[in-house]
C-alpha cells in the first residue's frame, strides 16, 4: 500500500507517468517537467516557554517555467519533504489547467498548531517566514504562500507584515502572500474559495448528460447522497454550499473522531457548530455515529468527497468504495493504486487538479487586486448601475406612454440594478474558470479513445501548456 510517507510523490508521479505515455514530449521533456526543481529545509529556534524550541519548515519549488511560484503553506506533523514536494507538483499542474499563470510551489512546518497559543504562533510563523524572505522564497514576483491546512487568514497577515517590515519599500508587498484578512489587502470570497469550487465543478460535470450517465448517475445534484470527508474549510464549504444551493443530501460526514450518518440529510452548518461546541460529531441529534469514521468512506452513496489528507482511498480500501463519483477535493486523496482499481470500476473520479483548484484560482485575483491596488469592480459598478437604470426607466416610461399593462416587478428591479461587487465578480471568474478548465479536460477524455480517465485528461493538458512554455524559452 502506498502509505502517507515516502509514497505520495511516488503516487503523483505514476499518475503523470500514466499521462505522459500518451503524449509526445521532446526527449527529457517529459522529465524535465516531472522533477522537482529544489526544495528548501530550515530548522530554526524559538524562544518559547522557557527553552529554545527548534522547528523544520519546508519549501518547495517544483516548477518555475512560469513566476511567481504559488502554493499554500501547511501546519502538521506530517509535514514532510515527500510530502511538500508531491504538493508543489500537484500546484503546477493545477496551475497550467486553471490557467492561473503561476509555477507550483508548497510550504509546510512541521508544528501541531492546536498546541500553541496565539501569540507563540504568531512569533514561529514570523520567524519561519523571515527565514524564507531573506531567501526570496516569499516574494510577490518570485514565490506566494497562502493558506493550506492548518494555516489561515490570521497566519497570511502576519506573514504579510513580516514581508513588509522587511522590504518597506516595496510598493507591491501586500502581493507576497494570499488569503490574506479583507483589511490587509484580501479578496471576498478567499475563505469559500476552494469549496465554491468544488461546487462549480460539480455543477459543471451535471451539465453534460453524457458523464451523469457514465457515473451510473442520472438528472441534477437535487436529492443526491453525498459523503464528505472532512469538515474543515473546503470540505465544509463544499457541503454547505451543496446542501442550501443545489439541494443535494449530505447524509455522511467523516471527522477526526469518527463519523456521522443520516438518511434524510445533515444540516451542514448546525453540525459546524455542534463539532466548535464539542470538538467532534460524536453526539450531534438525530444522526448514528460510528467511531470508525473511514469505514463511511465505503457507505452507498452518490458522491463521495474526500476533502481532508491525502491517500486516504488507497489499495486496502478501493475496492470497497460505492460511490460512483467521487471529486478530489484534497491532494491526492486517491493514491495511484487505488486510482486503477476505481477506474476499472467505472468510478468516474473528478481529480483534485482541477476539482480543488477554486482555491488558487481566487488567490490570483488577489494578488492581481493587490498588484493594481485596487478593489475589483470599484470603478464600474456605480457606472452599471447607471445605465441599468437608464434602461429600466425607458421601459416603464414607454409601458405608461402605451398604457401597457405590465411592470417590472420590485425583485427583477432590485437585482438587475445592482452593479456587480467584488465577491459577485470574484464568484463569476470562479465559474469561468471551472467551466473553461473542464471543458479542455474533457475535450481530451471524450475525444480520444486511448485517454481512460479525467485525471489523465487533466493532466495531459496541464502537462501540453507547461511543455510549450519550456518550449517557447528554448530550453
Ligand atoms: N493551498 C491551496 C491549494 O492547495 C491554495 C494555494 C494557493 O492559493 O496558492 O491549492
Amino acid at each position: 500500500m502506498q502509505g502517507k510517507h515516502g509514497g505520495f510523490s511516488a503516487s503523483v508521479n505514476a499518475m503523470y507517468d500514466k499521462a505522459v505515455a500518451l503524449m509526445d514530449l521532446g526527449p527529457g521533456l517529459a522529465e524535465k517537467i516531472r522533477v522537482c526543481n529544489a526544495t528548501y529545509t530550515v530548522r530554526f529556534g524559538v524562544r518559547l516557554r522557557g527553552e529554545i524550541h527548534t522547528f523544520t519548515g519546508y519549501r518547495s519549488v517544483h516548477s518555475e517555467h512560469m513566476e511567481p511560484v504559488k502554493g499554500g503553506i501547511r501546519y502538521a506533523m506530517a509535514v514532510d519533504q515527500d510530502e511538500v514536494e508531491a504538493l508543489a507538483s500537484l500546484m503546477t499542474y493545477k496551475c497550467a489547467l486553471v490557467e492561473t499563470p503561476f509555477g507550483g510551489s508548497k510550504g509546510g512546518l512541521r508544528i501541531d498548531p492546536t498546541k500553541w497559543e496565539a501569540d507563540e504562533l504568531e512569533r514561529i510563523t514570523r520567524r519561519f517566514a523571515y527565514e524564507l524572505i531573506k531567501r526570496d522564497m516569499i516574494n510577490p514576483a518570485q514565490n506566494v504562500p497562502a493558506p493550506d491546512m492548518g494555516t489561515g487568514e490570521r497566519e497570511m497577515a502576519w506573514i504579510q507584515d513580516q514581508y513588509q517590515r522587511m522590504n518597506t519599500t516595496d510598493i507591491n508587498g501586500r502581493a507576497c502572500v494570499t488569503g490574506k484578512p479583507l483589511n490587509a489587502g484580501g479578496i471576498a470570497g478567499r475563505i469559500e474559495a476552494t469549496g465554491r469550487g468544488v461546487q462549480y465543478a460539480l455543477r459543471e460535470f451535471f451539465r453534460h448528460p453524457e458523464d451523469i450517465a457514465e457515473a451510473g448517475l442520472s438528472g441534477t445534484l437535487e436529492g443526491k447522497r453525498v459523503v464528505v470527508q472532512g469538515l474543515g474549510n473546503v470540505g465544509f464549504h463544499a457541503a454547505s454550499f451543496l446542501e442550501r444551493e443545489d439541494g443535494a443530501k449530505i447524509c455522511g460526514i467523516i471527522e477526526r473522531d469518527g463519523a456521522i450518518w443520516s438518511d434524510a440529510g445533515l444540516a451542514v452548518d448546525e453540525v459546524h457548530m455542534h463539532m466548535r461546541e464539542h470538538g467532534g460529531v460524536k453526539g450531534f441529534p438525530g444522526a448514528t455515529f460510528d467511531e470508525n469514521g473511514a469505514a463511511l468512506l465505503e457507505a452507498e452513496c452518490d458522491i463521495l468527497i474526500p476533502a481532508a489528507l491525502e491517500s486516504v482511498i488507497h489499495e486496502g480500501n478501493a475496492a470497497r468504495i460505492k460511490a460512483p463519483l467521487i471529486i478530489e477535493a484534497a491532494n491526492g486523496p486517491i493514491t495511484s493504486a487505488a486510482n486503477e482499481i476505481l477506474q476499472k470500476r467505472g468510478c468516474i473520479i473528478i481529480p483534485d487538479l482541477y476539482a480543488n483548484a477554486g482555491g488558487v484560482t481566487v488567490s490570483y485575483f488577489e494578488w492581481v487586486k493587490n498588484l493594481s491596488h485596487i478593489r475589483f469592480g470599484r470603478m464600474q459598478r456605480r457606472a452599471e448601475e447607471a445605465r441599468h437604470q437608464l434602461l429600466v426607466d425607458e421601459l416603464e416610461r414607454l409601458s405608461k406612454a402605451r398604457d401597457v399593462p405590465w411592470t417590472l416587478s420590485d425583485d427583477f428591479k432590485r437585482n438587475y440594478l445592482r452593479g456587480a461587487g467584488e465577491l459577485e465578480l470574484v464568484r463569476s471568474g470562479l465559474d469561468d474558470t471551472m467551466r473553461a478548465a473542464y471543458g479542455a479536460m474533457r475535450e481530451v477524455w471524450r475525444q480520444r479513445d486511448d485517454v481512460p480517465d479525467l485525471r489523465t485528461a487533466g493532466f495531459i493538458v496541464a502537462i501540453s501548456r507547461i511543455a510549450a512554455s519550456y518550449t517557447a524559452k528554448g530550453l
